[in-house]
């Protein structure tokens, strides 16, 4: 049996809390901030993201689990202990909801929905030409745990499916591209782009005009990595130039979304309010089972973030 304390804000709702310390019966759950008791005690931390110097009493801690897959704001955090393993959440079920939300968006443009829904309102019954999915390229940026996922359900419905990433990669029938060399071949060929990238120092606006300018005219943006990566004026500006066909926006530089953003009325603008996919109790034990377990048998942790490389 290990100790955990559990780390979350106060805004996460108690039944979320009961249901994840009832799927780990086989360890102690100490719950912050009441039931702590003495630090010292503390082997692992599962938490979203804690104050700064909040972990510095657990001076015992084996490992500290994030109950999400992105881990920008932990690792800007400069009080996290540097010598814990941090592991970050990867699980199926976050990987379908959130493929659930890119299949959406994809064929609600592929299948011209916005242009449909504005004739709806106008009463005017007009068809348009359609092409076919197969015709159709969608650029999945980070083939990671989430874009891989996204790429095979996309294939199952047709779509031709690239990839770039940091690192280069073989996926059958998903052309890979790797690097900034290969980042303007790329872009050329995507109609849809599906942003899956972390936030780190090289992918901070990243997203930017020249990116989208290197994308074919009428090409659909779709951002569910972090909004960090995203340059919010630059889209809005290419959006007006008429070069992009529109966007899909989970995450933003400001979150919840300033009410003074352009971004919430533009009409070729989705906004969602970073819910493309949510962690559930049920993903999270599992995850803690098999790490502390591999810890305690001596091998290193699933999912540890590679701090040096950011994600
Ligand atoms: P992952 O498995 O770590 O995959 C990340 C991918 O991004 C990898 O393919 C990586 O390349 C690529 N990458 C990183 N830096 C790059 C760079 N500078 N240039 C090119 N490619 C780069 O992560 P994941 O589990 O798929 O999650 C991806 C991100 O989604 C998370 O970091 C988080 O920010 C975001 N997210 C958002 C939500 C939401 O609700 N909107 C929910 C969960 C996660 P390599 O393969 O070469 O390493």
């Amino acid at each position: 049996m290990a100790t955990i304390a559990l780390h979350m804000p106060a805004t996460i709702p108690n039944a979320w809390v009961d249901a994840l310390v009832a799927s780990l019966p086989e360890h102690k759950i100490a719950r912050w901030p009441g039931g702590i008791g003495d630090p010292a005690r503390i082997e692992y931390v599962l938490m979203l993201k804690p104050e700064p110097h909040a972990l510095t009493p657990y001076v015992n801690l084996k490992a500290m689990f994030s109950t999400a897959a992105g881990v920008d704001h932990l690792l800007s955090d400069e009080t996290l202990p540097k010598h814990v393993p941090l592991c970050r959440l990867t699980h199926p079920e976050m990987a379908a909801r959130m493929s659930e939300y890119v299949l959406l968006h994809v064929l609600r443009y592929h299948r011209q929905l916005p242009t449909y829904q504005a004739q709806q309102a106008r009463n005017e019954w007009k068809s348009h030409p359609q092409k076919a999915a197969s015709d159709v390229t969608v650029g999945i940026m980070g083939l990671g745990q989430l874009g891989r996922d996204a790429a095979r359900k996309l294939q199952v419905v047709g779509f031709k499916v690239t990839a770039w990433s940091r690192s280069a990669k073989t996926e059958p029938d998903i052309e890979c591209f790797a690097g900034t060399e290969q980042l303007d071949a790329f872009l050329a060929k995507a109609e849809f782009l599906v942003s899956f990238l972390p936030l780190t120092e090289s992918t901070r606006k990243f997203l930017d005009a020249r990116v989208f300018r290197s994308l074919p005219k009428g090409a659909v943006v779709i951002n569910v990595g972090r909004g960090g990566c995203l340059n919010e004026d630059d889209l809005l500006a290419v959006l007006d130039a008429g070069h992009l066909g529109g966007a899909v926006l989970d995450v933003f530089q400001t979150e919840p979304l300033p009410v003074s953003s352009a971004l919430w009325s533009h009409p070729k603008v989705t906004v969602t309010p970073h819910n493309s996919t949510t962690t559930q109790p049920r993903m999270l034990a599992p995850y803690v089972r098999e790490n502390i377990a591999r810890i305690a048998r001596g091998e290193p942790p699933l999912n540890i973030v590679d701090r040096a490389r950011g994600y």
